[in-house]
């Protein structure tokens, strides 16, 4: 691919990074939500077991010391441990839960309990304390900072069963170690998967849009090949998928046939245009030749030669003009927009001055019109094109001089039709007579003053209009033109 263009100061960022930058964060975006709320739920549930563990366990150990001790006295480091580690005697064989030693019956290995006495001396603990004695807890469940993290803490009063007296202070600390150990697992494995993740993502758009936006890069490089050398052959090659980048390449290609049968059209113009310049203006050249030659002093040479020039020169007038309305003509759809006329009046007025005109002709207007009818054409234009029409059948009918013009409607639309019984149009050149500069005798046609533009004049402004322009002729028996214009419904 050529590289690309850009205005000074523009960075060309491809559009297959833009996707999958785009797919890489709109992933990562997906994944942390999803991610954040699957840990929330997870730690959330996590710590509620560890609450939980750490309530049974300080209500076990709780009924267990207030239910073995009577007197503050008996209540010694000694005898807490003793009954830490022992199980009762006289149930040894006995396997209940409660029969078992406190230690056994704990099953947390991140509690700690710590037993004090009713001074608040520490008699015994189960493991490394974080926390001095919290007097004044109750026994709800506190997350305070511990050495290192937050840890949970819960604080019993010791009450003998028997005797009511205080025996001393519990208090229950659950450091959360194996919790903290599964958060942290917990975000590693999440930061893997979302790198992993994005990388995927990432690739995945890369690749996807190197696939689908292919067609992308043989529309750019046939757009720059036109470019470069307009006149180049070279079009969108077929693709073999049906989305909006094939239609994107269909219609670059309708386009560039569309620009190149333009350029071939200005060129066919450009050179029928000097073809017909080069009549008229040879035979100006030649009478002026012989004037300067012989002619200065023969009064009857010098009087044919300038009505010869004069000929010529008002025949390029009117060329002129024609090629001035003919390009007016393809226009009238953008700068007519909105324009009316009553069909009925335009085509009466034709009728007569073609009447007056033409004395030796027999006109005939056939009008089914019961109503006035407006069709969407600026007035002047209507007019120019029936007087084409019927200068062409003045022009071409010889023997028997008879015109008739006909008007009629269908559902939405009118008809105009001009008949002449003059010489006819064979099968082949009716084919063509539409065509800029086309005459089926040249000759002759000059000789009535044609330069056979006429026809595609009013074929380019009936079809500017929405209408269409038809022809049937038979040689030597006179041809019928119709015209069809849309009619503007009244409100
Ligand atoms: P021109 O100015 O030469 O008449 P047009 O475009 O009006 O050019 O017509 C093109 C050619 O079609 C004419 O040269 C003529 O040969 C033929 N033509 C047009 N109208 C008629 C007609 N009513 N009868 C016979 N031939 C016609």
């Amino acid at each position: 691919m050529s590289k690309r263009q850009l205005k000074k100061g523009n960075r060309f960022v491809s559009l297959k990074v833009k996707w999958a930058l785009g797919t890489a964060l709109g992933s990562l975006i997906i994944f942390v939500v999803l991610a954040m709320t699957l840990v929330s739920a997870f730690t959330t549930d996590l710590l509620r077991q560890e609450r939980h563990s750490l309530q049974t366990s300080a209500a076990t150990v709780t009924q267990r010391l207030d239910s073995s001790f009577r007197t503050e006295k008996q209540f010694d480091s000694q005898s807490v441990a003793g009954l830490f580690y022992q199980r009762p005697r006289h149930l040894e064989h006995e396997g209940s839960y409660y029969h078992q030693s406190i230690a056994q019956s704990l099953s947390n290995a991140d509690l700690t309990i710590n037993v004090y006495d009713a001074k608040g001396r520490l008699l015994f603990a189960t493991g490394k304390t974080q926390l001095t004695l919290r007097r004044g807890a109750d026994q709800q469940v506190h997350r305070v900072w511990g050495t290192s993290h937050q840890i949970y803490v819960t604080y019993r009063r010791l009450k003998s069963q028997s005797t009511g007296q205080t025996l001393g202070y519990l208090q229950v600390e659950n450091h959360l170690t194996s919790y903290y150990q599964h958060l942290r697992r917990l975000r590693l494995v999440s930061l893997l998967l979302l790198i992993l993740v994005i990388i995927a993502a990432g690739l995945l758009g890369y690749f996807l849009s190197f696939v689908l936006l292919r067609p992308l890069d043989d529309i750019h490089d046939t757009v720059v090949a036109v470019r470069n050398d307009p006149v180049k052959d070279i079009r969108v090659p077929a693709m073999k998928r049906y989305d909006e980048l094939s239609e994107l390449g269909q219609m670059v290609n309708e386009m560039l046939d569309q620009m190149q049968r333009y350029i071939d059209q200005q060129g066919q113009f450009i050179s029928d245009v000097s073809h017909e310049l080069r009549t008229p203006i040879t035979i100006i050249q030649g009478h002026v030749e012989m004037l300067d030659r012989w002619g200065k002093k023969d009064p009857k040479l010098l009087d044919s030669s300038i009505k010869a020039v004069l000929q010529e020169t008002s025949r390029m007038n009117s060329l002129v003009q024609e090629m001035l309305d003919l390009s007016r003509a393809e226009e009238v759809d953008v700068n007519f927009k909105g324009s009316e006329s009553v069909v009925n009046d335009v085509v009466t007025h034709v009728y007569n001055d073609y009447k007056m005109v033409h004395p030796d002709f027999m006109f005939m207007l056939d009008n089914d019109l019961k109503e006035k009818v407006k069709v969407p054409v600026y007035h002047d234009h209507l007019e120019q094109i029936l007087i084409i029409l019927c200068d062409n059948a003045v022009k071409y009918s010889d023997k028997r001089k008879e015109i008739h013009i006909t008007l009629s409607r269908n559902l939405n639309s009118v008809e105009i039709g001009v008949q002449d019984f003059g010489e006819g149009i064979g099968p082949e050149d009716a084919k063509r007579v539409f065509d800029r500069f086309y005459r089926v005798d040249k000759a002759r046609s000059r000789k009535k003053g044609g330069n056979g533009l006429g026809l595609s004049i009013a074929k380019r402004l009936v079809e500017g209009y929405h209408g269409t322009i038809s022809l049937e002729s038979s040689l030597g028996y006179g041809s019928l033109f119709r015209v069809t214009l849309p009619i503007v419904e009244d409100d």
